[in-house]
């Protein structure tokens, strides 16, 4: 049996591998993410629990879903290269937009629209924060719409 030495520098090296690595990465986004939204709820007046996930994909970017109805909790998901073009302001925005989602839903279900998630949102976070995201998005998605009819006019 051989028994070889790691040199230190190659311990220091892998050391660094598992400090960086994409797990612990995403956990640590996720805890960012998920305090902000936090943040947010009680800013808005959201008591519902809504987790945070980062996923390698979500064709809408962000979504949020009901995991049990009107009562939550709600699983929110934000695509993993998506969240990486944005900046806190513009990501805080995004959430906050989808809490606008939980809010409609949790007070009036049949009024779901984006102008009004944004109305809610905007409740918290200004209407010039929410605009370089609907261009991020739109560039994504190879898609063009009018921001006055998702944010109204300025
Ligand atoms: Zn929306």
């Amino acid at each position: 049996m051989q028994v070889r030495l790691i040199p230190p520098r190659a311990v220091l090296l892998c050391a660094l591998c598992v400090l960086f690595s994409p797990q612990l990465l995403r956990a640590h986004e996720t805890r960012g993410l998920q305090s902000t939204v936090d943040e947010l709820r009680t800013r808005l007046g959201i008591p519902e629990e809504i987790d945070v996930a980062i996923v390698p994909a979500n064709p809408l970017m962000l979504s949020v879903e009901a995991q049990h109805g009107r009562k939550g909790p709600f699983l929110l998901t934000v695509d993993e290269s998506f969240l990486s073009l944005l900046t806190n302001e513009e990501m805080t925005a995004a959430l906050a937009h989808e809490l606008g989602h939980v809010w409609i839903y949790t007070h009036h279900p049949y009024l779901q629209t984006e102008r009004l998630a944004n109305s809610i949102a905007m409740r918290v976070v200004s209407r010039k924060s929410l605009v370089p995201v609907y261009h991020k998005v739109w560039e994504r998605l190879g898609t063009k719409g009018n921001l006055a009819d998702f944010l109204g006019d300025n």
